[in-house]
């Protein structure tokens, strides 16, 4: 027999944990899938589970420290009744109603959950470089959020990779505390727009290392340095920093969805304009999964609200 919910949460980021907080209270009884600890890419308490510092949090005036943030959002989901499993989805069927969900083999005729109300809130990861002690050092020199991060490297000397509008926005951003930024692009051409360009190359604290790729991190435990590599000469060498943001684009996490919902050309799922519902009734979307323009933990959180105030609301429909 298929297990019938009335909401269910795929994802257990800030988005996901507070939809399942205000979903419980509203007596839904909600269900995480909160996803497997596989791989950076599939991290059951999103992408703060790889943060150290959270300075920018409200309600935390000393800060707090990313997993712990998530264990809290995730003790208070659990005491008004959030189930939370920690399986990875492998399928989903918006074309039948309830809603199928699959854990383990997509095949299977049966789904292994309905749900009448599904909440997405699968998140997006940062593309990285791939690059040994990558994980390690997330948090400890390197980073993928200058807003988040910025405020750490006051005085210091960092780079940034990357030559999109990201990378230069982050290096203008950080250009306000670090006493350097140097830009490392892997062409002599930057892909970003005129004006951003503009910008950056008026910024007297913005250097830039073109046809550079990174090669490896140095330093133990924290970022000390990089090892770098001119694409056109093959002259390898190593550049020392204290900080370094990787910016080179996002991969939001729906594979999941694709040909079953609307996208925006850029993967992320499209939603009704300042809503959470997608095109599919009963479907919401909250949090990075479709948010390619603020990604902060709390603009998830708050978009996490709206999705489970509207899933809400649909049920109290549907049940009527
Ligand atoms: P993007 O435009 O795809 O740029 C990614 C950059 O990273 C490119 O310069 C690319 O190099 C480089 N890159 C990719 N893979 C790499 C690798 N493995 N190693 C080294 N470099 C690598 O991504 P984005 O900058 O995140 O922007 C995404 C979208 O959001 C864009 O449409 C952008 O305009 C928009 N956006 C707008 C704003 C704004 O208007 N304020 C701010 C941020 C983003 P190549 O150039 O050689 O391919």
């Amino acid at each position: 027999m298929t297990d019938l919910r009335d909401v269910i949460i795929i994802g257990s980021g800030p988005a996901g944990l507070t939809a399942a907080i205000y979903t419980a209270r509203a007596n839904l009884a909600p269900l995480v899938l909160e996803g497997e600890p596989s791989s950076t890419s599939d991290q059951p308490g999103g992408q703060l589970m790889l943060t150290t510092d959270v300075e920018n949090f409200p309600g935390f005036p000393d800060g707090i420290m990313g997993p712990e943030l998530m264990m809290n959002f995730r003790m208070q989901a659990e005491r008004f009744g959030a189930e939370i499993q920690t399986v990875k989805v492998s399928r989903v069927d918006l074309s039948t109603r309830p809603f199928g969900v699959w854990i383990g083999d997509p095949t299977a005729a049966q789904p292994t959950h309905q749900a009448n109300a599904l909440i997405i809130a699968t998140g997006a990861q940062s593309i990285m470089l791939d690059l040994p002690n990558e994980t390690e050092l997330v948090g400890h020199g390197l980073s993928t959020c200058a807003t988040c991060d910025g405020f750490f490297f006051r005085d210091q000397e960092i780079a940034v990779v990357g030559g999109g509008d990201s990378a230069l926005e982050e290096a203008n951003f950080l250009s306000r505390f670090a006493s350097k930024v140097t830009l490392i692009h892997r062409r002599d051409e930057l892909r970003a727009s005129k004006i951003m360009q503009d910008r950056a190359f008026n910024n007297p604290k913005i250097e830039f290392l073109w046809d550079t790729v990174v090669t490896g991190y140095l330093g133990d435990g924290k970022l000390a340095g990089v090892m770098v590599e001119n694409v056109k000469t093959g002259e390898a060498s190593e550049f020392p920093l204290s900080g370094l943001f990787i910016a080179i684009g996002h991969r939001p996490g729906t594979d999941l969805y694709r040909g079953q919902l609307a996208m925006k050309d850029n993967g992320y799922l499209e939603t009704v304009p300042g809503r959470t519902a997608t095109d599919v009734e009963g479907v919401f979307a909250v949090g990075d999964v479709t948010d390619d323009y603020y990604r902060q933990a709390i603009t998830a959180a708050g978009s996490g609200c709206q999705g489970a105030l509207e899933a809400e609301r649909y049920l109290e429909a549907l049940h009527d």
